[in-house]
């Protein structure tokens, strides 16, 4: 059963079915891999679908309308999200991020984090659950999520130029909506907001300033990531990264800022305030000076398999599991295999031959 590729007609990615040993894995809220590294968080992807084409992300030259998502039977259940979920909070994890594709385009998603947001840690504290989205769905659902039990939100906005954030969605969609959204969510109390641009030298470097601009003094926190070698649809070129460093300075030189403390170890943004009082940005440097040692993160694709790197060729497949009649301790023992022997730092050995390799997609894996 260990070392089984299995066969799935739908599947994107080659997955094994885990090995499930006979003893251990009882879940203690404490487990480790190889480089000691504490299992802390989860992110779950809800569905492969999403309503924009981002050109770095889902470039409509590969997802165009032949392209085959997953069907809904291949897609977890929410009853089977929630179960998987609870083994992971059994084993440490404290934070649940949902995303995707569009995770608002899931239907019912407020339910989904109802569910979530019942967890409890081994030490009796809530599971804090939180939301990436692109925001087109937001403005009108901001209340009902954050009544759901949601409790911060990151928005991804790649430009405050109206031309240039259509071109970069392309499908026209416009800077206002996303606006909305994020005032939506800041009104009903998912503060700060977080949003998220992913800078791509060439493409939307010019709307460093113009976003830091925009959002200084509102009280959300504006974050820079550099652009990733993600999947294999976006063409990337390490020259069309704009590292942490050449943005920080970019930053700098108009609104003088310095560095804040991380508020806990293994933050993966570096974070900086500006010096005037105007609030706070961050910047994620996962190509310029990866955080791989720090990595505490566990990603569940939609039809349930497990990755344990963003970068990783295969995963773990943890549906066989829920309905192959395995039980709760076969599925706690399985994942704590899985995380325990975990070795990955794909960006800290990236090199001329990793980035040849074959990955996941962004959106199949979420963010
Ligand atoms: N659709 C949602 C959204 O855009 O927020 C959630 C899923 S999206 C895949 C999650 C995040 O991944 C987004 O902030 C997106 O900008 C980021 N992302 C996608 N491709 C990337 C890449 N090649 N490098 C860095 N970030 C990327
Ligand atoms: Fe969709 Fe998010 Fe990817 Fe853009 S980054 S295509 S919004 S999944
Ligand atoms: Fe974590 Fe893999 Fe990214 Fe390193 S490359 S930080 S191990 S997801």
């Amino acid at each position: 059963m260990t070392d089984r590729i299995i066969p799935i007609a739908e599947a994107r990615y080659p997955a094994r079915l885990p090995h499930i040993p006979e003893a251990g894995g009882q879940p203690v809220g404490l487990l480790a891999d190889t480089r000691g590294r504490r299992l802390h968080d989860l992110r779950i992807s809800v569905t492969d679908r999403c309503n924009f084409r981002c050109t770095y992300c889902m470039p409509k030259s590969v997802f165009g309308p032949d392209y085959a998502f997953l069907p809904q039977s291949s897609l977890l259940s929410f009853e089977e999200i929630l179960r998987v979920a609870r083994m992971f909070v059994a084993h440490g994890v404290e934070k649940i991020r949902l995303t995707g594709g569009e995770p608002l385009l899931r239907k019912h998603l407020e339910r989904l984090i109802e569910m979530l947001a019942s967890l409890q840690t081994p030490a009796g504290e809530p599971v804090e659950v939180t939301l990436t989205t692109n925001a087109t769905l937001l403005a009108k659902r901001a209340g009902a999520l954050r009544d759901a039990g949601l409790r911060r939100i990151t928005v991804s906005l790649d430009a405050i130029d109206d031309d240039i954030f259509r071109r970069m969605n392309d499908v026209d969609f416009p800077v206002s909506s996303v606006l909305e959204g994020i005032e939506a969510a800041h009104r009903v109390g998912l503060s700060p907001v977080k949003v998220n641009m992913v800078v791509q030298r060439g493409v939307n470097e010019s709307q460093i300033l113009p976003m830091a601009k925009h959002f200084r003094g509102t009280g959300h926190i504006l974050r820079f990531i550099e652009f990733m070698d993600v999947g294999a649809s976006n063409g990337w070129r390490l020259n069309d990264v704009m590292s942490a460093r050449q943005i920080v300075d970019t930053i700098n030189e108009a609104f003088p800022i310095e560095p804040v403390e991380p508020n806990y170890s293994g933050e993966v943004a570096e974070r900086w305030r500006y010096t005037d009082g105007g609030g706070e940005v961050g910047v994620i440097s996962s190509v310029s000076s990866p955080f791989c040692t720090d990595c505490t993160r566990a990603r569940l694709s939609t039809e349930g398999k497990l990755f344990t790197c963003l970068f990783a060729t295969e995963g773990h497949d943890l549906r066989a599991l829920l309905r192959g009649g395995f039980s709760d301790a076969h599925l706690a023992a399985a994942i704590s295999h899985v995380w325990t022997q975990r070795a990955d730092r794909y960006s800290e050995i990236r090199s001329s031959e990793t980035t040849g390799l074959r990955r996941i997609e962004m959106s199949y894996i979420g963010g």
